[in-house]
């Protein structure tokens, strides 16, 4: 199959209304749920998908999903067939975590990939609890995903609220 460079959509609204093959999760390494998307993904979700969670912590990732790693489970109720969950890096002003961001964006799609999913929601991962500036984050993914090697065809980002949407917008229009 020859590769496909995915389509880039902008979305601002909440990623758990989206309908995609898979929607990307921004996780933390326990897999066990939190905050923000995460929270969200498993409300809406229902239960089915942290008992995948729970299994795969039984399973292969005994200590927890590495950051910038990415792994699948069902979607349970979400309109998706999957929900691929990815670890961001916590952003830092002492250490440059770029290549971590990337990775997030990069595994995420491979996983996709493997899966056949051709449409793929992602939120912007690490610009919430860990704290990544909204604009930095936006040329990391929009980066990551212009360079991956995918059969993915439409990478959908979607934005919770008007500042990462214009980020995202802005970036896109400048490269
Ligand atoms: P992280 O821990 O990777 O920073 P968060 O979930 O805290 O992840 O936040 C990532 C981004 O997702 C933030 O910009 C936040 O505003 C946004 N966000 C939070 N809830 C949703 C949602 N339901 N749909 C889309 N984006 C969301």
């Amino acid at each position: 199959m020859t590769q496909v460079v995915p389509d880039i959509t902008l979305v601002r609204g909440d990623i758990t209304e989206q309908h995609a093959d898979a929607i990307v999760n921004a996780a933390n390494s326990s897999l066990l749920g939190g905050g923000g998307v995460d929270g969200a993904i498993h409300r809406r979700g229902g239960p089915e998908i942290l008992a995948e969670c729970r299994a795969l912590r039984a399973s292969h990732y005994g200590k927890g999903l590495p950051t910038g790693a990415a792994v699948a489970t069902t979607a349970g109720r979400l309109h998706a067939a999957h929900v691929i969950h990815t670890v961001g890096p916590v952003w830092s002003r002492e250490e440059d975590r770029s290549a971590l961001l990337a990775s997030c964006h990069r595994e995420a799609l491979k996983v996709a990939d493997q899966l056949g999913a051709r449409t793929v929601a992602f939120p912007a991962i690490s610009t919430g609890a860990y704290g990544w500036p909204m604009a930095d984050a936006a040329r990391i993914a929009v980066e990551a995903v212009r360079d991956a090697n995918t059969h993915v065809e439409e990478v959908r980002f979607v934005l919770f609220d008007e500042e990462a949407y214009r980020a995202f917008a802005e970036r896109i229009r400048s490269s």
